[in-house]
């Protein structure tokens, strides 16, 4: 496993539309468990290939109950809403408020390509719809109400 350097805003391949994963092999596995080890070492939530410099559509998110990897996420249902501070690993130092969905059903391949489905709530709900905002080179800073802030605390960054 390695620590891949995580893309900043200003980078084009943040901004690129991501390519569905076709089938697992032993280099796709490999961008999983760096994708993960470099979310820990960033302290963040999530990540998602494209912040690595890789346009496949891949997600990985740890809310504090262990990672979760999602391959060819697709948002199924959403409903209600929250507003709350963001922040992304990809643009470092700052956040903002968005508003996303408060509850989310996903569904995605795990990283044996077998279809799951699964609920979020709250962080986890937020987590989802950021990443998987980044699959369609979207960032969260094109949503946020009112000014992008200047943050001390790395802590919520997503
Ligand atoms: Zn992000």
């Amino acid at each position: 496993m390695a620590i891949r350097t995580v893309r900043t805003i200003g980078d084009p391949v943040l901004l690129k539309k991501c390519k569905e994963v076709k089938e697992m092999n032993g280099r796709t596995r490999e961008l999983i468990e760096d994708m993960i080890e470099t979310m820990y070492e960033h302290d963040g939530v999530g990540l998602a290939a494209p912040q690595v410099g890789v346009l496949k559509r891949i997600v990985v998110i740890d809310v504090g109950e262990g990672p979760i990897v999602f391959i060819n996420p697709v948002i199924l249902e959403t409903s209600g809403s929250q507003c709350g501070q963001e922040g992304c690993l990809s643009v470092p130092g700052k956040a903002g408020n968005v508003t996303r969905p408060n509850y989310v059903k996903v569904k995605a391949l795990n990283e044996e390509m077998e279809e799951f489905e699964l609920e979020g709530e709250e962080l986890l709900a937020r987590a989802i719809c950021h990443e998987c905002d980044h699959l369609d080179g979207k960032l969260y800073v094109d949503m946020v109400e009112g000014e992008l802030m200047d943050v001390v605390l790395e802590e919520e960054e997503a």
